[in-house]
């Protein structure tokens, strides 16, 4: 289909987007989604910022490999060329990819450091890999210099013959610069076969208002070569953002859908910070208030999105990424959000996420070098998750970013799926947020697009992101109490 003007379309789609309003409003009164509108990304079961301050000790010294060996691997890079101001990472800032710039070595050296003591504290020559993420920050600041030596530092600790995929996270300016030609090359020489793009918007107004260091052709030149390169290509965009108006992002996700990339992600801006450091967005958003699009207009972006896509034949795969082809996703999310496989993550505020265990490095560069050159893991928090949280946790996640698979669920907590939370499942499904699909148990529709709140009802008490007093005292308020809570 084509789009004649995004006001039409709109127009044509009304019905729609109001009935999601709809259900927005109903959710509010219902308890499930928080008076206020707000939304908590449902990441990690704990939120990432309850975890306790721990010992690499005390999470590590009984930890058993998996069966087959094998770990998705994370690597992280926190440097940027400047502040977005959506951004809520703890990040620093500046000509990171000059080959003069001291700290960039320094942190290249601290990372190898940690791997090497992961290795020795698990007892293994090198971790063998099944998927690869590289994420930041922007990891593709570096030099092309500085680039070769981290993958081949990696490679050398880390064994990839058996990997599916190999991941990278990308800034558009850093693919197309007087760089951009050798770091892709030599993302392809290292096995880098997928790229995420932070394309944010394709509006230079709205890209000026986020401070991103690229353009919008500079965005569609990243794309073009990339795919001309032969990456698996993501490209990924916030809605909701201060400035951004229904229309424009109708236009925006109806061009999106022609720049023919195999996966197109959403994701809502975030105010309020959800993880330890908050970045410069609520300051912007408290000095011009009239520019935020009200949570009902975010309802609606996404509900178009949604639509328009369908429209150009791509379907939500993983949770808010899009693509035509089923076989088009990250692995590494899948592996360690839909089937919790065991993941190791090395740099700062890196977790790793095991079996039974979660492992979050310290959020201070100095602390970050500081537990490393004195010869310790840079882990300050982490849990070893009891018999309630370990159900709750492998529920959260699959369900949040595919289906809870019924055999898997059973082997990681010793029970039945139907035997967890009945009494909560009944009520979902009564609700027509979830549903049975046989081997698996998942989101409908409906409960894919608030997926958020719905996995919150299974969390306990202590770990609900919002205070009992932000939810209406409805049927599906989280604080509820439940025969099958452990804790009513
Ligand atoms: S959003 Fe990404 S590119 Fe922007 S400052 Fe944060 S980590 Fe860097």
């Amino acid at each position: 289909m084509s789009i004649k003007s995004e006001e039409t379309w709109i127009a044509t789609h009304r019905e729609r987007l109001e009935a999601r309003v709809r259900d927005f409003t109903r959710f509010r009164e219902l308890g499930l989604i928080v008076r206020s509108g707000d939304f908590f990304p449902s990441v990690h079961y704990p939120p990432i910022t309850m975890y306790p301050e721990t010992t690499e000790e005390a999470l590590l010294d009984d930890y058993v490999l998996p069966p087959d060996g094998r770990f998705d691997v994370y690597l992280h890079l926190p440097f940027c060329e400047q502040r977005c101001l959506f951004c809520h990472y703890p990040v620093k800032f500046g000509r990171f990819g000059d080959k003069t710039h001291p700290e960039t070595e320094r942190y290249l050296d601290a990372l190898e450091r940690e791997m090497d003591l992961f290795r020795r504290r698990l007892g293994i020559e090198r971790f063998q890999a099944r998927s690869i993420l590289v994420g930041g920050g922007t990891p593709t600041l570096l030099t092309p210099a500085q680039l070769d030596r981290m993958l081949t530092g990696f490679k050398e600790r880390v064994d990839c013959s058996h990997v599916t995929q190999f991941n990278f996270d990308v800034d558009p300016g850093t693919l197309t610069d007087r760089y951009g030609a050798e770091r892709r090359r030599i993302l392809r020489e290292h096995g880098v076969d997928r790229l995420t793009i932070g394309v944010q918007s394709l509006d230079d107004a709205i890209l000026r208002k986020m401070h991103r260091p690229h353009d919008v052709a500079t965005a569609l030149a990243s794309i073009e070569a990339c795919q001309a390169d032969g990456f698996q290509l993501n490209i990924e965009f916030i809605f909701g953002y201060p400035g951004q108006t229904l229309a424009g992002w109708v236009r925006m996700i109806d061009q999106a859908a022609r720049l023919g990339v195999d996966e197109i992600q959403l994701y809502r801006l975030k105010i309020e910070a959800y993880g330890d450091a908050q970045g410069p967005i609520d300051k912007i958003v408290r000095l011009r208030p009239q520019e935020l699009p009200a949570f009902e207009e975010a309802i609606r972006m996404k509900e178009a999105a949604i639509e328009i896509l369908a429209e150009h034949g791509y379907t939500e795969n993983l949770r808010r990424v899009f693509s035509k082809d089923p076989s088009k996703y990250s692995h590494y999310a899948h592996n360690q959000c839909c089937e919790l496989y065991d993941q190791v993550g090395f740099g700062l505020t890196a977790f790793s996420s095991l079996r039974d265990r979660f492992l979050l490095n310290t959020q201070s560069f100095e602390d970050y070098y500081r537990r490393i050159e004195s010869g310790r893991l840079p882990v300050n928090r982490g849990l070893k998750r009891g018999l309630d949280d370990q159900k709750r946790w492998a529920a959260v996640l699959p369900l949040k970013n595919r289906d809870i698979d019924k055999a898997r669920y059973l082997e990681l907590t010793g029970i039945a799926f139907e035997d967890a939370f009945p009494e909560l499942w009944d009520q979902l499904v009564a609700e027509g947020l979830v549903e049975d699909k046989g081997r698996f148990a998942g989101l409908t529709r409906t409960g894919a697009f608030f997926a958020d709140e719905v996995c919150h009802q299974f969390h306990a008490r202590s770990y609900i992101p919002f205070e009992p007093d932000e939810y209406a005292p409805g049927p599906l308020n989280p604080y509820r109490v439940r025969q099958d809570s452990v804790e009513a």
